[in-house]
């Protein structure tokens, strides 16, 4: 790209170098196996803590690194531009672990985020339902507290990232049906207990190395120690989960914007060296033109995505402009891979080239983390044009 980046220290490089060592070592050479056995092997979760490559984020006390929110923007670049997507990394270490660190008791925090930090322990979220996925509010999974302070979890879940792996869960569950979004509540549900059952890998059209699984919950007794952050947080569990969303959501844009320009530049690659009617396929003007486009939307929305990581970084981040973000740069994300699977022709279809995984793996991204379609509600009603019917 032609605009220099600003956002990165030397330390920052070093670290994107060791991570591009890491990978080359510890990923690439088992992603084609991980994709066929839908899943990465455990272990490369142990060796990632290991290097300090899990939960950079979170204080030293903890097991972190005490690092800048940089170092994970560098994580979530560094996979998507490499196509490797197996490793859910990114929700364990900077969705599930900060929900813990946020809102967790002190017996919270230093139970759980060094066995996360280490790759003990994997983390999942739970919220999506077979019934509900957009519309959070319609949760159906209920936990219902026991006169001696304990609650009873029942319900499923379904498109669980990590879901399979996972050690420990937070569920989303309503604690009082009638409260609406003020009776949901978190809690922290753990491999093993009884009731808990993990239902089948979910096969999908791209991601194939992420397990993505069904969780099942039948009568799962929890302590009051499992409510997330307490009793005190009883009923608040909407609340985590839209304080949350800024930071969720710029990290699909972040990894949608190096997955694409790393698609452009595979492109760039492949059309000089591919001859047709004599000539590389770099020299119609259609390709010139079209890569000239991409190109140009690929750099305004790194420079977009960069001004929303500064503004992350000083928390004056908004949920509408985080969600402008997720939906401009996904969108853009799977039109260049349209774009660049074209251009390659019937190669651009087959599974061995990168290009063809980037643009099954692009597919999801205007789908989770809220879909695009939502995005646009919440900037709607930020502009003050009110909810929908
Ligand atoms: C690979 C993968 C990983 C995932 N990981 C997780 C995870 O780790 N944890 C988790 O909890 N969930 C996860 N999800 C679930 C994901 O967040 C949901 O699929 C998503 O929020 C959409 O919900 P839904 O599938 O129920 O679609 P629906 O809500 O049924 O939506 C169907 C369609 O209706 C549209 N629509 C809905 N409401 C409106 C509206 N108000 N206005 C206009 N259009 C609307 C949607 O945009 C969509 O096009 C994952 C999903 C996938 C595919």
């Amino acid at each position: 790209m032609t605009i220099e980046r600003t956002l990165f220290s030397p330390e920052h490089l070093a670290f994107r170098d060791s991570l591009r060592r890491f990978m080359a070592k510890e990923i690439a050479p088992f992603h084609e196996e991980w994709e066929d056995q839908g899943y990465v092997a455990r272990e490369v979760w142990n060796k990632a803590g290991e290097n300090g490559f899990l939960c950079m984020s979170l204080p030293e006390e903890y097991g972190g690194a005490g690092a800048d929110l940089l170092y994970s923007v560098i994580q979530f670049e560094e996979l998507w531009a490499a196509g490797q997507t197996g490793i859910g990394w990114g929700l364990h270490s900077e969705i599930v672990a900060p929900y813990i660190l946020r809102y967790g008791t002190p017996e919270q925090k230093s139970n759980y985020l060094p066995r996360l930090a280490s790759g003990e322990m994997i983390g999942a979220i739970a919220m999506s339902e077979p019934s509900a996925g957009s519309d959070l509010q319609a949760v159906r999974s209920s936990a219902v507290k026991q006169s001696d302070g304990s609650f009873v979890l029942n319900g499923s879940k379904t498109f669980i990232t990590n879901g399979w792996h996972a050690d420990l869960v937070i569920v989303v569950a309503k604690t009082d049906p009638a409260a609406g979004a003020k009776g949901t509540s978190l809690f922290l549900v753990e491999r093993g207990m009884p009731g808990f059952e993990k239902g089948k890998r979910l096969k999908k059209l791209g991601l194939k190395a992420q397990d993505t699984s069904e969780l099942f919950f039948n009568d799962v007794r929890l302590s009051a120690d499992q409510l997330l952050g307490g009793a005190a947080m009883e009923g608040k569990g909407f609340i985590c989960l839209m304080e949350q969303l800024p930071w969720e959501r710029l990290q699909i844009a972040i990894s949608a914007v190096a997955a694409s320009q790393a698609a452009i530049e595979q492109t760039v690659a492949y059309v000089k060296e591919r001859h047709v009617f004599g000539q590389p396929v770099a020299a119609f003007q259609n390709t010139r033109y079209t890569l000239a486009e991409l190109q140009t939307e690929v750099q305004v929305a790194q420079v977009f995505v960069d001004k929303c990581i500064e503004l992350l970084m000083v928390e004056k981040l908004d949920t509408a402009t985080a969600s402008m973000a997720k939906y401009w740069c996904s969108d853009l994300q799977c039109k260049v891979m349209d774009e660049c699977v074209q251009l390659f022709g019937g190669y651009g279809y087959i599974w061995e080239y990168p290009v063809t995984r980037a643009y099954a793996d692009a597919r999801v991204q205007r789908i989770y983390g809220g879909t695009n379609e939502i995005m646009k509600e919440v900037i709607t009603r930020a502009m003050g044009l009110g909810a929908p019917r």
